[in-house]
């Protein structure tokens, strides 16, 4: 099957780029470089590839101005190129979630069928396509009936691989209905898998051959505009490096850093939210009644969110809001153990292992729920403060 052009030029991260422009496949990506920007487009190019960088620092969800012609073609390879240069996971993470949202609205926005159908057969999913659309069951939300109709299917196997990071509970198998094989799917569900898709894609691993790395830094050192783009980006984030690793460093009360005071269950949270990966609807339902237990702002657990690749503020900032509202207590440590999100053994956390209260292990108490562990961790920060006090005065005296 042929794929058009200008489908490519549109979504240049498919399989079929390599057929479309295989002139530029048999070029070296430095021969690739300084071709590319020695064009007249060479100064619209590095602009765009300049905004890309800004709004993933920035963590916005989408640019305003995106263009999705030819040109997207280079900036898509030359994307690629950078996130190997500046071998950042970091910075790897944000841009990666980025592209893969402009992505997921670029085919929103589109809204064609046909087109939806082709970029499926070019990834290799297998996939069936219905007109008139098939129904696959009823919907009852309270009195009302919604007729479940689709015009896609995807074959389970590929449905569990492209879902396979997305481990929300709607979209696990058992939840869907399957005829001979094929997941039915919403055209918008089936987008949000070739979203992950993207992201995926772009998620290179951090260099590990570091010699040729720096070789291939070497070999590009001389074309200009690629070293200005490269030193704008590093710049900016030598700038801003301090904003994305002490996002969630906070301050709370008397000034104490809260992170100090979490349980490990916690704070493996927030470091997969600190470099942009996915969370279970688990992870984010406990996440958010145990930050808002603690009188965080809504708008910082907002903020919070912001960094992953289907973050979306309206809809966040009404759920959070909505769960504030409700006062949700967040999951006590058995209920985490089941939801395997217990993560005491992994940090090798002393409290959550061999509890607290008597020197005599038979004796002591085990954790029960992670605020407790905070009031504990925070009850003893402030012991130890006022016997360093007390010493001080001591010595003063
Ligand atoms: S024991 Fe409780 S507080 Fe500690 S990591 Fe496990 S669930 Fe979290």
């Amino acid at each position: 099957m042929s794929i058009p052009t200008e489908l490519i030029n549109r979504y240049p991260w498919l399989p079929s780029l390599k057929k479309h422009y295989s002139e530029i496949a048999s070029r070296s990506p430095s021969m690739f470089i300084s071709e590319v920007f020695s064009k007249d487009f060479g100064s619209d190019l590095k602009e765009r590839l300049l905004d890309l960088f800004e709004a993933a620092f920035d963590n916005l969800e989408e640019i305003s101005d995106y263009k999705s012609d030819r040109l997207n073609v280079y900036v898509y390879l030359l994307l690629n190129i950078f996130l190997y240069a500046l071998d950042n996971q970091m910075i790897t993470n944000r841009l990666a979630n980025l592209y893969s949202k402009i992505t997921y609205n670029e085919l929103i926005k589109e809204n064609n069928d046909a087109n939806l159908y082709n970029i499926c057969q070019d990834l290799g999913l297998k996939i069936r396509y219905y007109e008139p659309p098939i129904n696959y069951g009823v919907n009852i939300v309270k009195d009302h009936h919604q007729k479940l109709e689709t015009n896609f299917t995807i074959h389970f196997i590929d449905y569990l691989s492209l879902a396979s990071n997305l481990r929300d509970e709607y979209r696990k198998l058992a939840h869907n209905s399957l005829l001979e094989g094929y997941v039915f799917i919403q055209n918008k569900r089936l987008i949000r898998l070739i979203q992950e898709y993207v992201r995926n894609k772009l998620l290179i691993k951090e260099a590990e051959d570091k010699e040729s790395l720096k070789a291939f830094l070497k070999e590009v050192s001389d074309i200009k505009d690629f070293k200005e783009i490269l030193e704008k980006v590093l710049n900016t984030w030598t700038e801003r490096k301090e904003e994305f690793e002490y996002t969630f460093k906070i301050n709370f009360e008397s000034e104490t850093e809260l992170l100090t005071l979490f349980p490990p269950c916690v704070n493996e949270i927030l470091k997969k939210t600190q470099e942009g990966q996915n969370l279970i609807h688990n992870e984010r339902l406990f996440i958010v009644w145990f930050l808002l237990a603690l009188e965080y702002p809504v708008e910082k657990v907002v903020d919070l969110f912001s960094t992953l690749p289907d973050f979306n503020r309206e809809k966040t900032t009404y759920q959070v809001n909505y769960a504030k509202k409700k006062n949700y207590i967040p999951y006590k440590c058995l209920t985490l153990k089941s939801l395997n999100l217990c993560l005491a053994v992994k940090y090798k956390d002393e409290l959550c292992l061999t509890g607290y209260g008597s020197v005599e292990p038979s004796e002591r108490k085990k954790i029960a729920h992670p605020l407790f562990y905070t009031r504990i961790k925070k009850y003893r920060a402030s012991r130890d403060e006022n016997y360093k006090k007390k010493e001080l005065a001591k010595e003063n005296e």
